[in-house]
């Protein structure tokens, strides 16, 4: 079984968006306990690396690397042990709450910002990117350079996703690094 309610979001949004094909290379930022980790080895990819603040079981197929993502060594260690760039980069990341929505609300879209300037540095071309926000406003800030980094850019909010949750996920595809330069 999965380890996480989480993992139906991303069976959903791989549903929609046909992210993980057989083969390739899956970074998962945001790991614990694993259920993403899981969908992404179950859904054919080659190579699954998961990276977590927080211990998490062994998951049979990929590897897991304890430790925070921000760490400036982490995106070599990655790519030797993916044996590649990624082709996708998942971050389902969210950080603590503080239970003030404006606060909470910036935290994690500066955490989905730190996870986007990961995935620039570390993705293969033609890679995906796909990452938890809130709806709340600046969700949006990310979309203009988005949009010049990748052939599509999208939110979406999987059905697994509370209704009453204002989390949604932006779906980035076609990763051109030499277009927005
Ligand atoms: N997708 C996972 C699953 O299906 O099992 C659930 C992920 S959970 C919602 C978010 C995770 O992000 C937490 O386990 C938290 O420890 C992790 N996280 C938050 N900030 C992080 C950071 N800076 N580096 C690594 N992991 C981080």
């Amino acid at each position: 079984g999965w380890r996480s309610r989480a993992a139906f979001k991303l069976i959903e949004l791989d549903d929609r968006f046909h992210l993980i094909k057989p083969g390739q290379r899956v970074l998962d930022l945001g790991a614990a306990p694993g259920g993403w980790t899981q969908v992404a080895v179950k859904r054919g990819a080659a190579r699954v690396v998961g990276v977590d603040l927080l211990p998490v079981e062994p998951v049979a197929g990929a590897e897991i690397v304890e430790g925070d993502f921000t760490d400036p060594d982490l995106p070599a260690r990655l790519i030797e042990m993916l044996g590649g760039k990624p082709n996708v980069v998942l971050s389902d990341m969210a950080p603590n709450t503080t239970g003030h929505a404006p606060t909470d609300h910036l935290r994690i879209i500066g955490l989905a910002e730190s996870a986007l300037d990961f995935a620039i540095e570390v993705l293969a071309d033609g890679g995906s990117f796909v990452a938890k926000v809130f709806q709340g406003g600046s969700e949006k800030q990310m979309l203009e350079p988005m949009k010049k980094l990748f052939e599509s850019v999208r939110h979406a909010k999987p059905p697994a996703s509370r209704k009453d949750s204002s989390e949604l996920y932006v779906v980035a595809t076609g990763f051109r690094p030499n277009r927005g330069a």
